[in-house]
């Protein structure tokens, strides 16, 4: 998550390693044929498409068919806001390189230190979160030690500017966007993270496992391959735990034909009741994370 150019060296060793065989009518770049085909012209966020919480897609219909509103619960409020908190971490590290208020580890640490209370004013749209300081400040924390070590690395290289300083302590693009209108996917659509030298997409999830999760990769690999016409195999998946401070666990996924196909299915059943505008009615099972829970009244299984 808080990726160094050693720990990026690794991946891009273990990408390499790591057998996969993608068939070329799953790959972003067929979109003009079945089954990368979208179904309609319209589009939606990864989120939406991968499947998340409500098996039948009628969150679609309730959503951009009747446009009903609902409250975020506070569990996706606490995930926006760790997000939040680590783009706005790598943006301010960057910025005071560009700058050249920070080119040195302890600069960078000292500024930072005070860019947290700024930090905190931009992030307030999330300040109910339970443990809202304490948890920016895991996240800024953790960031600092990390980029201000790497700084000081890449100053050791000679003849270093800016632009190597700041691509050195932070090898990595946060919020990456990508446009997926060609596979059905939003044309804004943002990646947490991206790896270009390997390439590769990173997703970050806090809460339990889900299988959309995985989705939500194969669709960010599909609009990639849309858009650049380049290969995309594999995706990490890093989940973000805040117990007595930050961890997180990151697993090398491959983006393999089984999950595309998947993925694709979950797109055209979601993209149709959207063009269709027609209410698909209650999965056997609701999510009980579900914000539409009580309006629709369906079984949770116990
Ligand atoms: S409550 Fe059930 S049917 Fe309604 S949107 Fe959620 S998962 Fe879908």
């Amino acid at each position: 998550m808080f990726f160094t150019v050693e720990e990026i060296s690794l991946y891009a060793k273990r990408a390499r390693l790591t057998s996969r065989k993608v068939s070329e009518e799953l790959r972003g770049w067929s979109w003009p044929e079945p089954p990368v085909l979208p179904p309609s012209s319209r589009a939606l966020p990864v989120s939406d498409l991968s499947g998340s919480i409500c098996k039948s897609g009628r969150i679609i219909y309730l959503t951009y068919v009747k446009w009903m509103k609902v409250e975020p619960s506070v569990e996706a409020l606490r995930g926006g806001l760790i997000h939040g908190a680590y783009v706005d971490a790598a943006e301010t590290t960057r910025r005071l390189i560009y700058s050249g208020e920070a080119l040195d580890g302890s600069t960078l640490r000292f500024l930072m230190a005070d860019q947290y209370y700024e930090a905190l004013k931009r992030l307030r749209e999330y300040s109910s979160v339970p443990n809202f300081e304490t948890l920016v400040k895991w996240i800024w924390d953790r960031a600092t030690s990390t980029f201000s070590a790497s700084l000081d690395k890449a100053r050791d290289r000679s003849h270093s500017t800016k632009e190597t300083l700041a691509s050195i302590a932070v090898p990595f693009l946060v919020e990456y966007p990508l446009d997926g209108s060609l596979v059905g996917v939003s044309p804004n659509a943002r990646a947490d993270a991206f790896l270009p030298q390997i390439p590769m997409i990173v997703e970050l999830k806090t809460g339990r496992r889900r299988r959309s999760h995985e989705l939500s990769v194969a669709a960010y690999a599909l609009a990639y391959e849309s858009q650049y016409e380049t290969p995309m195999d594999l995706g990490l998946l890093c989940y973000v735990r805040t117990e007595d401070g930050i961890t997180y666990r990151c697993e090398l996924l491959v983006v393999d034909d089984s999950l595309r196909s998947e993925f694709l299915e979950e797109r055209d059943l979601r993209l149709k009741v959207l063009e269709e505008g027609v209410d698909p009615g209650l999965p056997k099972y609701c999510d009980q994370e579900c914000p539409f829970l009580q309006y629709c009244g369906g079984k949770v299984r116990s």
